[in-house]
């Protein structure tokens, strides 16, 4: 395995960044998951658009997206698979060890695993921890995870694959990896942005290509839609059949169905829509 890290491939074994990154001392980074499909990355303008924006928003450099470009295809090249999750992370760089940015430069990093083509319908959980909707942090794609990784250690736990958050107000926000989709009345609705949710990209074109309506939605939504989805990049859509208790018979129900129907041909037609 090839990976991409101070501006060339690297084996993954003899790639090393320091101990004192401020990715690893602070979580001070940002990063993107792409979706690579017969070594071909989809959407990819959109995700270094969404990573040069959360890198703003962190106050980091601008990032070299020409560069981050130009790994991606070196790296999708030297790991032919037929499908693929490229991960883009550029953080802090080295810096003391304190919350303090140093004037090392930041780090980019460009890797590839396996990935599964889109998974079953699935059980989710609500979590009893919040997203906050005014945080500094907030719609950013940070290298700051690890609530979403205590989350999904609970949904695991309860034998589901995805934990949903609400807000601090009480609306329905969004999974620790996904955006969340509700049918109400034969029509989709999800969480408007600035919930807190991230700006899913698989949300965006799922919008865009179904209508989907972004509506504030009180979580307890989720006790009487009549069907419910997920979206991210690595699912792109996925039904779910149990919200918590409550069992969803039939998932995928037809409304959903016929949004993957859309998301299939759109984004078979478009490699970067
Ligand atoms: N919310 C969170 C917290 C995520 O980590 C992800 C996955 N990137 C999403 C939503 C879905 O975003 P996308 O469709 O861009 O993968």
């Amino acid at each position: 395995m090839k990976i991409w890290l101070d501006g060339g491939l690297q084996h993954i074994e003899a790639a090393r960044v320091s101990v004192l990154d401020h990715g690893l001392t602070v979580g001070d980074g940002v990063f993107e998951t792409v979706k690579a499909v017969e070594g071909r990355p989809f959407a990819l303008t959109r995700h270094l658009d969404r990573l040069a924006r959360s890198a703003r928003g962190l106050g980091l450099p601008e990032p070299d997206l020409d560069e981050a470009r130009r790994a991606c295809g070196a790296v999708l090249e030297a790991n032919p698979m037929p499908f693929g999750r490229l991960r883009i992370t550029y953080t802090g760089g080295v810096s003391p060890l304190g919350s303090e940015r140093g004037d090392h430069g930041p780090t980019l990093v460009v890797a590839l695993g396996e990935a599964h083509r889109r998974p079953d319908s699935t059980a989710v959980v609500t979590v009893p921890w919040t997203r906050n909707e005014r945080g500094a942090l907030t719609g950013l794609k940070t290298t700051s995870y690890a609530e979403n990784v205590v989350a999904l250690a609970r949904a695991r736990e309860q034998g589901a694959s995805e934990a949903l958050f609400a807000n601090t107000v009480g609306q329905l926000c969004e999974g620790t990896g996904s955006n969340v989709f509700v049918v109400l009345d034969g029509e989709i609705h999800t969480p408007p942005v600035d919930s807190g949710c991230l700006a899913g990209i698989t949300r965006a074109l799922t919008v865009e290509w179904t209508g989907a309506r972004e509506t504030e939605l009180p979580l307890d939504v989720l006790d009487r839609a009549d069907e419910v989805f997920l979206t991210s990049t690595l699912r792109d859509i996925q039904s779910v059949h149990r919200v918590d208790a409550r069992e969803l018979p039939g998932a995928p129900g037809p409304v959903t169905v016929k949004a993957m129907r859309i998301f299939d041909e759109r984004a078979g037609n478009d490699l970067d829509p």
